[in-house]
């Protein structure tokens, strides 16, 4: 079966050269994309491919998230918290670290479900989550790939270990992650935060990421107390103490945040290669700060941190507020907005090929060319252009509807966790 694109106006995503074609999308794990001069004839088509009419819509490559927490998907509209955060720690405290140790499996499959549809809606095709569920650890990553599965997108998954609840949670956080990269699924060792790491689990985990040749996902200096903590407990800066364990030699590592550190640090960060996910629409929520990420490394990727899926207005966000912080071109809010997929390339990753495509109902009041597509890009294109999303060669939404899943059917399940989510919250004492 083939699915077969009609008279597209195609941009190809890292030369921006544009060209009206009919395209055949290859399907299955990294398959391809070929250049039609006119598409096949009735005859020459097998029974059960597909055509696309892609009239006047651009089509181009998919999006992906750098740093996502399905986790936090039911977290919309909860009740307030036991007691209003006044910094960072409380924030974790009373809000995150509370949602995360009510969730169980089901609560978990919702969250995936919906999140995934979510992304689908905004044409992102990939997505790397960094999970936690402290006391639904088992099979909590097998849970989220089934579901990502189910709605079709591609995933690399982990599982945040951390010392926060102790070693029974922590072990518990290896072995799972163990389980499910030794059973096939890609993805890394995910880690909390340098301030919730103690040296024996952090030891553990640079090995984990060796024996599965993965990397580490972490949060790092994202406030000022993951420093101020791993100094106390530890005499070490956070990315220092990394270095000393190993963590920097796994080029797949993936450090989210990295705002408050010093230029030793982002030495360490440039010289070692590993990646780095800015969140800036999560930063000013949790008003931890911001950074110049061209101080700090090229390898610089975009996530959301769990707040949506949307990685069009992650953009955005990212290029008004880089004008302060760095005065960030187009060109290089686009390259951070599509690095997630030089990670993946880099990676190894399967599931990020060429037939990974959005086709856009762009309607732009003016012409759109190789020479000005970034200004269409900062300016014009967001989501609500994401008609048709195509992952692996299979349509997954086309004209606004999801095909894999009832959405409807999704929305309700996903509202009836939250309920029981959010009673399970209003009757655990902090
Ligand atoms: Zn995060």
């Amino acid at each position: 079966m083939a699915l077969y694109l009609k008279d597209a106006t195609f941009l190809d995503w890292q030369t921006f050269e544009i060209r009206k074609t009919c395209l055949a999308v290859e399907m299955g794990v990294n398959g391809g994309l070929s250049f039609l001069e006119r598409m096949p004839t009735h005859e020459q088509r097998a029974p059960h491919d597909r055509i696309l009419d892609c009239a006047g819509k651009l089509v181009t490559k998919s999006f992906g998230c750098g740093h996502h927490h399905i986790y936090s998907t039911l977290a919309r509209g909860m009740p307030a918290p036991q007691k209003t955060p006044v910094n960072f720690a409380e924030i974790l405290k009373y809000i995150w670290w509370h949602l995360d140790k009510c969730l169980d499996l089901e609560m978990i499959e919702a969250s995936a479900l919906a999140s995934a549809m979510y992304c689908v809606k905004n044409g992102v095709t990939l997505i790397i989550d960094h999970h936690a569920s402290p006391f639904a650890v088992n099979e909590s990553l097998s849970t989220i790939a089934r579901a990502f599965d189910r709605v079709g997108i591609s995933h690399l998954l982990c599982y945040e270990i951390s010392d926060r609840d102790g070693e029974g949670v922590r072990e518990e956080g290896l072995a799972e992650t163990d389980a499910f990269l030794a059973s096939g699924h890609q993805g890394h060792v995910g880690l909390h935060a340098s301030f919730t790491v103690g040296d024996e689990l952090l030891r553990k985990a640079v090995a984990l990421a060796h024996k599965h040749a993965t990397g580490l996902h972490m949060h790092v200096a994202e406030d000022p107390v993951d420093q101020e903590e791993t100094q106390k407990r530890y005499g070490q800066r956070v990315i220092e103490r990394l270095q000393q364990a190993g963590a920097l030699a796994l080029p797949k590592s993936i450090l989210s945040h990295c705002i408050h550190l010093s230029e030793r640090e982002k030495k360490l960060i440039r010289e070692s290669g590993v990646w780095v996910a800015q969140n800036v629409e999560s930063n000013q929520n949790n008003n931890v700060g911001l950074t110049s990420y061209a101080s700090i490394t090229g390898n610089t990727m975009l996530g959301t941190d769990g707040m949506h899926s949307d990685m069009l207005r992650s953009a955005k966000a990212a290029f008004l507020v880089g004008q302060s912080t760095e005065g960030i071109g187009f060109d290089e809010i686009y390259r951070r907005f599509h690095n997630v997929h030089q990670y993946a390339r880099a990676f190894g990753m399967r599931g990020d090929g060429d037939n990974n495509l959005v086709i856009l109902n762009y309607d732009a009041p003016t012409d759109v060319t190789a020479d000005n597509f970034l200004g269409h890009f900062v300016y014009g294109i967001d989501s609500r252009h994401v008609a048709t999303v195509i992952s692996q060669g299979t349509a997954l939404m086309e004209d606004g509807k999801i095909l894999t899943v009832d959405e409807n059917e999704v929305l309700g399940f996903a509202r009836e966790m939250g309920k029981k989510l959010w009673g399970k919250m209003q009757r655990t004492k902090l």
